[in-house]
């Protein structure tokens, strides 16, 4: 019974040591395809299954015992149908070519055990077995064993007592199997997902020893320094990736910060590629040390840089031109937020005011700006200084335009636009030339508008002007129900002054005619013009005809009392004839050119009536004559 145990032993010792190799056999096997590492599998657990039968009890002649359920059935839970055939059929051969009494028994045990271990690696359809898939596949081995023992025929009684308790043993083992073969199918996960990060990080990724050698690299960095594989760097330095003197700077910087134990952190460095490009890396290394506290090498990470220092430059670019114009613009500009403080002002919004520049700072609050305003006196015209300054602090949160005149003389045209966010801005113009230029042009305006209306000799209205004052009188005189009448004056004889006495001398005598046709204008609201040549008209509103009689009666005689020399007149004076027409108050059809024609009539009666007279226009020859 001793050889029994101690047989049992040398299967368990096996079975550890077949397991122990498959965990050394990771290493290689973790960067093999995963059809690869369930052949290898099914290989190793046959292999071990075949060991086992080697170390096996022979119970009775031809019936043999042993842990190959153990690897058997690992094989099936880890390698699946690939794993599980492969172990099965080297086992089945093996225990076939030994033959005995307990053969077919074996291989169909073989057979259920196996596709126990492939049931479950079915079930988990790809998932890793976890603690309770394991110890369910041992209970499941185990209990094949035990029912094999108890039932199968060729099993003297004996050996079936001396089985039983082997049962257990079959289950701690599969369970140990499966356990190292968990933990090593763990590791190699672990450790492909590590070295995938490591060899697809984006960042150059190195570890090196005291010396400086590599001893792992990413992919980045092989490829970088010209190799194919980072495996092909393990040992390289960079003198064998940079000329020497980079390589000696790289060297003694890498020395002493495994000396100093002092990281180097995000150094910026440019360096100019093959192709003459200019590139951008940021670089830390830090020192590595065991648990002695010695260094033993150095970890560093450098990052390619250039399109965010390509950015960063023309950032600075833009924001530098964009100081650029708004401090050389010749409008001010200013910022303030939501609670009214200045954010952001440019040169030229302090000095446009002179008085307050000094205020204007970021910082400052609208309201101490504007009482310093107010205080220093430099804008005109505030009206109630409280109500100012209320009304332009509330003013920053509606788009406004106002035209503000300054203390010496300036005018400001100050723009507020709110933003979205609550914030506004204010745009400052000096307009103070647009203002004046437009003053003057307003006075050259009227100027014009003077010298449009008015005749040039004499100063009076002219005919353009009195065509449009007739007919606004003549409609406001219908709409009032008001009499209107117009005077109609010409000189007499005055072709002759003229010819006698010289057109300059005519020209005077139009100018005395004009001066006494104004003076003998009392009332407010008569017009005098001059008509064309050597006439004169004068409209009179609201008068009657006895009373336009008089008044161009006045016009006559106040010429005549000058008796300014006329060779060729008969008195030997300049005179005037006047017509007078007029339509009474409660007349409704009126029109001007009735009205002058009806006038020029009576003028026309007066020159026929001897001149130097006035005439006023009567229907059907019955012009009424004065003077
Ligand atoms: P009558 O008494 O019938 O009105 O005779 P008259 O010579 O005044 O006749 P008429 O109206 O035909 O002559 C007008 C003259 O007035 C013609 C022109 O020589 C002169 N005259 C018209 N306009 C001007 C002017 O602006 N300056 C001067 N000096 N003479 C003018
Ligand atoms: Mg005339
Ligand atoms: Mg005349």
């Amino acid at each position: 019974m001793d050889d029994f145990w101690h047989a049992l032993v040398a299967n368990f010792a096996v079975v550890g040591t077949v397991f122990a190799l498959w965990t050394l056999a990771q290493e290689w096997l973790h960067r093999r395809r995963r059809r690869a590492q369930q052949f290898a599998l099914g290989t190793f657990m046959g292999l071990s299954a075949v060991a086992t039968i080697a170390f096996a009890v022979e119970v009775q002649p031809g019936v043999l015992f042993d842990l190959r359920s153990a690897p058997l059935a690992i094989a099936g839970l880890f390698g699946g149908p690939i794993g599980a055939s492969i172990a099965a059929v080297l086992t089945a051969g093996y225990r076939a070519g030994l033959g005995g009494a307990g053969m077919v028994h074996g291989l169909i045990s073989i057979a259920i055990v196996s596709l126990i271990g492939q049931t479950v690696h079915l079930v988990l359809n790809g998932r890793t077995p976890k603690a309770v898939h394991i110890i369910g596949v041992a209970s499941a081995v185990a209990l094949v064993s035990l029912l094999t023992t108890l039932t199968v025929s060729p099993l003297a009684e004996a050996s079936r007592v001396a089985l039983t308790p082997a049962a257990a043993l079959i289950f701690v083992a599969t369970l140990l199997a499966g356990f190292v073969v968990l933990r090593g199918e763990t590791q190699a996960a672990e450790r492909a997902l590590m070295s995938a990060a490591l060899i697809g990080s984006p960042e150059y990724f190195y570890i090196k020893d005291r010396a400086s050698r590599f001893v792992v690299a990413n992919l980045h960095v092989a490829d970088n320094a010209g190799y194919q594989r980072p495996e092909d760097l393990v040992g390289k330095t960079d003198f064998d990736l940079t000329d020497s003197e980079r390589a000696r700077q790289l060297l003694e910087e890498e020395q002493q910060i495994m000396r100093t134990g002092q990281s180097m952190l995000d150094r910026k460095e440019r360096l100019v590629d093959p192709m003459g490009r200019e590139r951008w890396f940021l670089t830390s290394k830090v020192a590595l040390h065991n648990s002695d506290g010695e260094a033993i090498g150095i970890a560093g990470t450098t990052r390619d840089i250039t399109e965010q220092q390509r950015l960063e430059a023309e950032l600075t670019d833009s924001r530098n031109l964009l100081n650029y114009a708004v401090n050389e613009m010749s409008d001010g500009l200013a910022m303030f937020d939501r609670n009214g403080y200045l954010v952001y002002c440019n040169e030229r919004y302090q000095s446009l005011f002179p008085l307050t520049g000094d205020a204007r700072k970021p910082g400052a609050h609208i309201r101490d700006i504007l009482l310093r305003v107010v205080q220093t006196g430099e804008q005109l015209n505030l009206g109630d200084p409280e109500v100012w300054l209320q009304v332009v602090s509330g003013s920053l949160s509606k788009p406004s335009e106002e035209q503000v005149n300054l203390f010496d003389g300036r005018w400001l045209l100050i723009q507020t636009r709110p933003t979205e966010e609550g914030a506004a801005m204010v745009v400052i113009s000096d307009i103070t030339t647009v203002k004046q230029t437009e003053g003057e042009l307003r006075s050259l305006t009227t100027e014009l508008k003077l010298l449009a209306e008015t005749d040039g000799l004499t100063g009076l209205m002219n005919r353009r002007s009195f065509d449009l004052h007739l007919v606004e009188e003549l409609e406001r005189s219908q709409l009032e129900k008001r009499a209107l009448s117009l005077v109609m004056f010409d000189v007499d004889w005055f072709k002759s002054y003229n010819d006698t006495l010289g057109h300059p001398a005519g020209d005077e005598c139009l100018r005395v005619v004009g001066r006494c046709l104004k003076m003998a204008l009392l009332r407010h609201g008569d017009l005098a013009a001059r008509y064309g040549g050597e006439e004169f008209v004068a409209i009179l509103p609201d008068t009657g005809e006895d009373s336009a009689l008089l008044v161009a009666d006045r016009v006559r005689l106040a010429l005549a009392e000058l008796k300014l020399p006329h060779p060729g007149a008969a008195g030997r004076t300049v005179t005037l004839s006047a017509g007078v027409a007029n339509y009474a108050a409660d007349e409704t059809r009126r029109s001007a050119g009735q009205l002058l024609s009806r006038a020029d009539e009576a003028l026309y009666e007066a020159k026929a009536g001897g001149r130097n007279r006035v005439t006023a226009w009567k229907p059907r020859d019955a012009a009424r004559i004065v003077g």
